[in-house]
């Protein structure tokens, strides 16, 4: 069984993946970053979710000796030009400081009105192998923000983003819900043709 490294230490992406795969007759031996405490972390360096998602998979591909898998996400807002994009988990200058990064993106569109508070999550998924060979596809979850925060389930800006055709934010959604509609489902799902392509 071909070993394949997903370059995160979040469990619930690990999960979420391995579920991902499984449903499409891909058994592979999927662990995650942690199982290799001793590689950094890698700087991401990008200027778009893609890069950033290559350049961990390189990364990891690489001081593994084994194929790796890397994923990039962030909420992209129409009204901010596609802010804060890259820089969605450090939007206040902590990095992963959800609440004042949810915060400070409220009071920055304050004044703006229903119709223009279109946004849209986006992921890239990225797959490394340890020759150089490398794909990179990507997930959108389009909808619009809402004027205050509602619900308590999900992380970051999931309490402001209500996704189109819904009435809920993502945090009212349970997580199977979301992983259903999601950017990180949709580009996950995306790469399964990729890996049985390269990795069978
Ligand atoms: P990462 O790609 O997991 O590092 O996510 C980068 C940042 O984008 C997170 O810290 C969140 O602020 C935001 N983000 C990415 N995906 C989601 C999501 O599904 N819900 C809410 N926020 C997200």
């Amino acid at each position: 069984m071909t070993r394949l490294i997903l370059a995160t230490r979040n469990a619930g992406k690990i999960v979420e993946l391995r579920a991902i795969l499984a449903e499409a007759g891909l058994p592979h031996d999927l662990v995650g970053a942690e199982t290799y405490p001793e590689i950094p972390d890698v700087k991401e360096t990008g200027v778009t979710f893609a890069e950033n998602a290559l350049l961990k998979a390189h990364a990891l591909a690489q001081a593994t000796g084994h194929p790796a898998v890397a994923d990039d996400s962030g909420l992209c807002v129409d009204v901010l030009g596609g802010a804060p994009g890259i820089f969605s988990a450090r939007w206040s200058g902590t990095h992963g400081n959800d609440q004042a990064n949810l915060d400070l993106l409220l009071a920055q569109l304050s004044d703006i009105a229903a119709p223009h508070r279109t946004a849209h999550f986006a992921c890239a998924a990225a797959l490394a192998l340890p020759n150089g060979t490398e794909r990179v596809v990507e997930g959108q979850l389009r909808g619009t923000l809402r004027p205050a925060p509602s619900g308590t389930n999900g992380f970051g800006y999931d309490p402001i983003l209500q996704p189109d055709g819904e009435t809920r934010t993502c945090a009212e959604l349970s997580p199977a819900e979301k992983n259903e509609i999601s950017h990180r489902g949709k580009a996950f799902r995306a790469l399964v043709p990729v890996v049985r392509e390269l990795l069978g």
